[in-house]
């Protein structure tokens, strides 16, 4: 276990944190008044290679891994989490989604202009009546000959007013429910789209938060992003790796406000002597930088299992949650320590307050959810099969979907059982490779799957089979699909 940055990472730590300081401070105030978006400074960053960190140099990207990006994003928002919301959002989720669903020409198209920040990428899922419940959205996508024309509203759009690429998440077909919803790549100029209101915001004010307005938009059918009616699973997977960000984002903000308090207390003299000395301060610092280093710990952690290709859904999940409300504690912690001058501009305690205020909050119930399904996953898992399982969280929903066999389908909505269907098969895609695995593991979800064949109300169980026939084909467990098919002949 290495808790050390390498000599090349600590390098890059180093040459953004220089940029950061040089580019970047001297205008956080006046970006933040103005909520003016930092165009060049972002363009810069391009040019850096840190628009496009964790992506192979064949598409334009940096070729580096999760720690490096997310010590950039660390460095970035330690100044302005403006910076770092507008890098994470064009990255994580925006870039992120065309890599991981797009097909090569989608890949080869767009990557490399967002992987050098010559476009500005941006995401869309979250609309007026639909935030945490994404799956409810409104916004249509009908398919007419060989285009799709695209009407509705996307609310909150990170980088809405400056992206050159927009993905977006649209309703394909109804009655599909969170199965009948698509993405698509809309380029800026597109005839029918358009960024509508700009939100006048508390904090993160230097970066762009927009309505994105579509109006009878035209998209020729190789727009379409991924597979038709997979826009949600894959939106799951992007918002995967988008914990991550999150995590980074404040625990540089938190970082920010700690410095700021920690030398704003050297300086400030109260009874003849700097605050810093009297120990309710100390203690407060203590602390402060104690959670911080445990948010760090929790999220390079994840950024290192990401690297090593291992499921990192509970751990991105504690990390974001983590993370964001040291974030929120500490900035408090720094205005308190600023006494009267934390409540005045002239001084940087209240502008990390108001940005950290972004990221904990409204997001964080369903991290505490992601994170409780993960244990519980966990925990059954062991319940069930007990030691002869210990791999068994490779495949996190796998309890959950015994559970679900057990109480029987007809007490489920068919919705909730393929959309874990289809998680459990992104995680199979996703997870370490089939060798890894143990034969229990596999026996038991064989099992579990053929047994759901013999009940009533699952109407299209076939295709969920072969959904998870094909993802262990790609995951190199063809061996054991061999095993599955036979065992499915000798039932039929
Ligand atoms: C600055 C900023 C940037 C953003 N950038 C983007 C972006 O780039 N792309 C994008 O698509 N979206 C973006 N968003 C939208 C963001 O993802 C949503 O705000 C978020 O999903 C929450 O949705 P909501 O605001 O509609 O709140 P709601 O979903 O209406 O939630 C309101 C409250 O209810 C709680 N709540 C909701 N469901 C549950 C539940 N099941 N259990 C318990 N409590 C619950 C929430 O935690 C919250 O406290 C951005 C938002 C902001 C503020």
């Amino acid at each position: 276990m290495d808790f050390q940055l390498n000599e090349e990472q600590l390098q890059l730590k180093k040459s953004v944190r220089e940029f950061a300081q040089r580019e970047i401070a001297p205008n956080v105030r006046k970006w933040d008044d103005a909520g003016e978006f930092p165009l060049a400074t972002i363009k810069e960053l391009g040019k850096l290679g840190l628009m496009g960190v964790v992506f192979p140099p064949e598409l334009g990207g940096a070729g580096m891994g999760y720690v490096e990006y997310v010590t950039a994003i660390e460095e970035l928002s330690r100044v302005d989490g403006s910076v770092g919301i507008i890098v994470a959002a064009h990255s994580s989720l925006c870039s992120n989604h065309i890599f991981l669903a797009g097909n090569e020409a989608q890949k080869k198209q767009y990557l490399p202009k967002l992987a050098t920040g010559e476009f500005i990428g941006a995401w869309g899922l979250t609309e007026p009546s639909s935030g945490s419940d994404a799956g409810s959205a409104r916004m249509t996508a009908v398919r007419k000959g060989k285009t799709w024309v695209l009407n509705g509203t996307k609310t909150f759009i990170t980088n809405g007013h400056y992206a050159d690429v927009v993905v977006v998440i649209a309703v394909s077909d109804r009655s599909a429910h969170t199965h009948g919803l698509s993405a698509f790549v809309v380029e800026k100029g597109t005839k029918g789209f358009r960024p509508g209101k700009k939100e006048d915001k508390l904090g993160l004010r230097a970066s762009d938060t927009a309505e994105l307005i579509f109006e009878d938009c035209v998209l020729p059918a190789e727009n379409l992003l991924g597979t038709e009616g997979q826009g949600f699973v894959d939106s799951m997977r992007v918002l995967d790796g988008g914990r991550i960000s999150i995590a980074a984002l404040s625990l540089g903000m938190a970082e920010g406000a700690y410095e700021a308090a920690l030398n704003y207390s050297k300086q400030r003299k109260q009874f003849g002597r700097a605050i810093s000395d009297f120990q309710a301060i100390q203690w407060k610092l203590a602390d402060m930088a104690t959670e911080i280093e445990a948010a760090k710990l929790l999220t390079f952690r994840a950024a290192a299992m990401k690297d090593a290709g291992l499921k990192t859904t509970l751990e991105s999940s504690m990390a974001k949650l983590f993370a964001s409300e040291v974030a929120v504690k500490v900035a408090n912690e720094g205005v308190q320590i600023h006494g009267g001058y934390g409540f005045i501009k002239d001084y940087p305690a209240e502008k990390f307050y108001r940005d950290v205020l972004e990221i904990c909050d409204h997001r964080m119930d369903t991290a505490v959810c992601e994170i409780f399904q993960q244990l519980r996953s966990d925990v059954l898992a062991l319940e069930h099969y007990g030691e002869q399982t210990a791999v068994l969280e490779d495949v996190c929903l796998f309890p959950v979907v015994v559970e679900k066999a057990e109480e029987g389908v007809s007490q489920l909505s068919l919705e909730d059982w393929f959309l874990d269907v289809d998680l459990l098969v992104y995680r199979l895609r996703h997870r370490t490779p089939a060798r890894m695995w143990s034969t229990t593991t596999f026996a038991a979800l064989l099992d579990v799957f053929l047994e759901f064949r013999f009940l009533d109300g699952v109407a299209d169980i076939q295709s969920s089979e072969k959904c998870i026939e094909n993802a262990f084909v790609e995951s190199e467990g063809s061996w054991w699909v061999a095993d599955f098919n036979q065992r499915k002949g000798a039932e039929d």
